[in-house]
Protein backbone atom coordinates (compact mmCIF):
# COMPACT_ATOMS: atom_id res chain seq x y z
CA UNK A 1 0.00 0.00 0.00
CA UNK A 2 1.14 3.77 -0.48
CA UNK A 3 0.02 6.61 1.06
CA UNK A 4 -2.52 8.74 -1.11
CA UNK A 5 -1.48 11.85 -0.16
CA UNK A 6 2.10 11.67 -1.21
CA UNK A 7 0.70 10.19 -4.55
CA UNK A 8 -1.18 13.00 -5.50
CA UNK A 9 2.16 15.17 -4.57
CA UNK A 10 4.08 13.48 -6.87
CA UNK A 11 1.40 12.77 -10.07
CA UNK A 12 0.98 16.81 -9.68
CA UNK A 13 4.76 17.55 -10.03
CA UNK A 14 4.04 14.81 -12.84
CA UNK A 15 1.39 16.96 -14.73
CA UNK A 16 3.10 19.72 -14.37
CA UNK A 17 6.47 18.89 -15.69
CA UNK A 18 4.46 17.31 -18.67
CA UNK A 19 3.18 20.78 -19.18
CA UNK A 20 6.85 22.62 -19.24
CA UNK A 21 8.83 19.77 -21.15
CA UNK A 22 5.98 19.92 -23.87
CA UNK A 23 5.63 23.66 -24.25
CA UNK A 24 9.51 23.44 -24.72
CA UNK A 25 9.39 20.96 -27.51
CA UNK A 26 11.04 17.98 -25.98
CA UNK A 27 8.03 15.91 -25.45
CA UNK A 28 6.39 15.87 -28.49
CA UNK A 29 3.28 14.05 -28.52
CA UNK A 30 2.84 10.86 -26.89
CA UNK A 31 6.33 10.38 -26.52
CA UNK A 32 8.40 10.92 -23.07
CA UNK A 33 7.58 9.27 -19.70
CA UNK A 34 7.80 10.81 -16.37
CA UNK A 35 7.89 9.34 -13.06
CA UNK A 36 8.32 10.34 -9.26
CA UNK A 37 9.06 8.46 -6.26
CA UNK A 38 6.20 7.94 -3.63
CA UNK A 39 8.09 5.44 -1.13
CA UNK A 40 10.52 3.25 -0.86
CA UNK A 41 8.77 0.70 -3.02
CA UNK A 42 6.32 2.25 -5.17
CA UNK A 43 6.64 5.43 -7.68
CA UNK A 44 4.14 7.18 -9.72
CA UNK A 45 4.42 6.80 -13.31
CA UNK A 46 2.88 8.07 -16.59
CA UNK A 47 0.09 5.55 -18.23
CA UNK A 48 1.02 4.72 -21.42
CA UNK A 49 0.79 6.58 -25.00
CA UNK A 50 -0.99 10.07 -23.16
CA UNK A 51 -0.38 13.08 -24.70
CA UNK A 52 2.16 14.75 -22.19
CA UNK A 53 1.28 18.35 -22.81
CA UNK A 54 -2.25 17.36 -21.70
CA UNK A 55 -1.47 15.44 -18.70
CA UNK A 56 -4.50 15.20 -15.55
CA UNK A 57 -4.64 12.88 -12.48
CA UNK A 58 -5.95 10.24 -14.45
CA UNK A 59 -2.84 10.00 -16.59
CA UNK A 60 -0.83 8.57 -13.70
CA UNK A 61 -1.00 5.46 -12.15
CA UNK A 62 1.37 3.74 -9.17
CA UNK A 63 3.67 0.78 -9.96
CA UNK A 64 6.00 -1.15 -7.63
CA UNK A 65 9.50 -1.44 -8.17
CA UNK A 66 9.33 -4.38 -10.07
CA UNK A 67 7.41 -2.24 -12.50
CA UNK A 68 3.67 -3.90 -11.58
CA UNK A 69 0.92 -1.82 -11.44
CA UNK A 70 -0.54 -1.31 -7.75
CA UNK A 71 -4.52 -0.48 -7.84
CA UNK A 72 -4.91 0.13 -11.17
CA UNK A 73 -6.23 -1.33 -14.30
CA UNK A 74 -3.88 0.68 -16.87
CA UNK A 75 -0.71 0.05 -18.49
CA UNK A 76 2.37 1.92 -17.17
CA UNK A 77 5.10 3.08 -19.97
CA UNK A 78 6.62 0.43 -21.93
CA UNK A 79 9.73 1.60 -20.37
CA UNK A 80 8.91 1.21 -16.99
CA UNK A 81 12.09 -0.57 -16.02
CA UNK A 82 14.10 2.11 -17.21
CA UNK A 83 12.55 4.43 -14.54
CA UNK A 84 12.29 1.68 -11.60
CA UNK A 85 16.16 0.67 -11.64
CA UNK A 86 16.91 4.16 -10.94
CA UNK A 87 15.00 4.14 -8.19
CA UNK A 88 16.66 0.67 -6.70
CA UNK A 89 19.80 1.50 -8.19
CA UNK A 90 19.96 5.44 -5.91
CA UNK A 91 17.56 5.50 -2.66
CA UNK A 92 17.85 9.23 -2.90
CA UNK A 93 16.39 9.76 -6.30
CA UNK A 94 12.62 11.28 -5.94
CA UNK A 95 12.21 11.82 -9.78
CA UNK A 96 13.09 10.14 -13.55
CA UNK A 97 12.50 12.34 -16.66
CA UNK A 98 12.74 10.84 -20.21
CA UNK A 99 12.32 13.14 -23.26
CA UNK A 100 12.46 12.45 -26.16
CA UNK A 101 14.12 16.28 -27.66
CA UNK A 102 15.24 16.37 -31.87
CA UNK A 103 18.64 17.65 -29.94
CA UNK A 104 18.95 14.67 -27.42
CA UNK A 105 18.50 12.22 -30.86
CA UNK A 106 20.48 13.64 -33.46
CA UNK A 107 23.50 14.14 -30.26
CA UNK A 108 23.07 10.62 -29.96
CA UNK A 109 22.80 9.33 -33.70
CA UNK A 110 26.36 11.64 -34.19
CA UNK A 111 28.52 9.48 -31.47
CA UNK A 112 30.38 6.89 -32.13
CA UNK A 113 29.17 2.89 -30.79
CA UNK A 114 30.09 2.69 -27.00
CA UNK A 115 31.83 6.28 -26.96
CA UNK A 116 29.93 8.46 -23.95
CA UNK A 117 29.30 11.90 -24.97
CA UNK A 118 31.84 14.11 -22.82
CA UNK A 119 30.51 17.39 -21.52
CA UNK A 120 33.44 19.27 -20.34
CA UNK A 121 34.34 22.88 -19.61
CA UNK A 122 31.11 24.36 -19.51
CA UNK A 123 29.92 26.54 -16.60
CA UNK A 124 25.73 25.22 -16.43
CA UNK A 125 27.99 21.69 -15.94
CA UNK A 126 27.45 23.38 -12.22
CA UNK A 127 23.38 22.72 -12.73
CA UNK A 128 24.12 19.01 -11.73
CA UNK A 129 23.91 18.25 -8.28
CA UNK A 130 27.06 17.69 -6.81
CA UNK A 131 28.89 19.62 -9.32
CA UNK A 132 30.66 22.84 -8.45
CA UNK A 133 33.04 23.31 -10.97
CA UNK A 134 33.54 23.54 -14.52
CA UNK A 135 36.69 21.42 -14.71
CA UNK A 136 34.81 18.26 -13.84
CA UNK A 137 33.88 16.06 -16.82
CA UNK A 138 30.29 14.49 -17.10
CA UNK A 139 29.98 11.43 -18.92
CA UNK A 140 27.21 10.30 -20.86
CA UNK A 141 26.61 7.05 -21.91
CA UNK A 142 25.24 6.45 -25.10
CA UNK A 143 23.25 2.71 -25.02
CA UNK A 144 21.68 1.53 -28.14
CA UNK A 145 18.01 2.07 -29.19
CA UNK A 146 16.34 -1.61 -28.43
CA UNK A 147 12.77 -2.90 -27.71
CA UNK A 148 13.98 -5.37 -25.38
CA UNK A 149 13.66 -2.47 -22.58
CA UNK A 150 14.54 -5.54 -19.38
CA UNK A 151 17.49 -5.89 -21.50
CA UNK A 152 18.54 -2.17 -21.55
CA UNK A 153 17.45 -1.58 -17.84
CA UNK A 154 20.31 -3.86 -16.94
CA UNK A 155 22.76 -2.52 -18.82
CA UNK A 156 21.60 0.56 -17.27
CA UNK A 157 22.12 -0.55 -13.37
CA UNK A 158 25.27 -1.97 -14.44
CA UNK A 159 26.54 1.23 -15.92
CA UNK A 160 25.20 3.53 -12.94
CA UNK A 161 26.11 1.07 -10.84
CA UNK A 162 29.62 1.70 -11.64
CA UNK A 163 29.32 5.08 -12.47
CA UNK A 164 26.78 6.57 -9.78
CA UNK A 165 28.05 10.22 -9.72
CA UNK A 166 26.91 10.55 -13.57
CA UNK A 167 23.14 12.61 -13.90
CA UNK A 168 21.65 11.03 -17.23
CA UNK A 169 22.12 9.23 -20.60
CA UNK A 170 21.00 8.51 -24.31
CA UNK A 171 19.35 5.90 -26.00
CA UNK A 172 20.58 6.27 -29.47
CA UNK A 173 18.13 8.12 -31.94
CA UNK A 174 15.29 8.03 -29.02
CA UNK A 175 16.12 10.83 -25.99
CA UNK A 176 17.59 11.14 -23.16
CA UNK A 177 17.16 9.86 -19.01
CA UNK A 178 18.20 12.09 -16.03
CA UNK A 179 17.09 12.02 -12.72
CA UNK A 180 17.37 13.65 -9.25
CA UNK A 181 16.67 14.19 -5.44
CA UNK A 182 13.38 16.13 -6.28
CA UNK A 183 11.46 17.04 -9.23
CA UNK A 184 12.58 20.80 -9.49
CA UNK A 185 16.14 18.97 -9.22
CA UNK A 186 15.40 16.72 -12.11
CA UNK A 187 13.85 19.34 -14.59
CA UNK A 188 17.10 21.38 -13.87
CA UNK A 189 19.17 18.46 -15.36
CA UNK A 190 16.98 18.56 -18.29
CA UNK A 191 17.72 22.01 -19.56
CA UNK A 192 20.39 21.70 -18.94
CA UNK A 193 21.51 18.83 -20.75
CA UNK A 194 19.60 20.38 -23.44
CA UNK A 195 21.36 23.49 -23.35
CA UNK A 196 24.90 21.33 -23.45
CA UNK A 197 23.52 19.27 -26.23
CA UNK A 198 22.68 22.43 -28.39
CA UNK A 199 26.64 23.70 -27.36
CA UNK A 200 27.61 20.35 -28.77
CA UNK A 201 25.44 20.36 -31.85
CA UNK A 202 27.02 23.86 -32.45
CA UNK A 203 30.36 23.02 -32.20
CA UNK A 204 29.83 20.33 -34.66
CA UNK A 205 28.23 22.65 -37.14
CA UNK A 206 31.17 25.61 -37.05
CA UNK A 207 34.47 22.95 -36.18
CA UNK A 208 33.17 19.51 -38.01
ZN1 LIG B 1 11.18 6.83 -25.07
Amino acid sequence: MFDVTRYAVAADSIVEAGRFLYQQGWSPATSSNYSARIDAGHIAITVSGRHKGQLGAGDVMVVDLAGRPVQSDCRSSAETRLHTVLYEVFPNVGAVLHTHSVKATVISRMLPASQPLKLEGYELQKAFSGVDTHESVLSVPVFDNTQDIDALAEQTREWFRAHPEQPGYLIRGHGLYTWGKTMADCLRHVEAFEFLFDCELETMRIRP
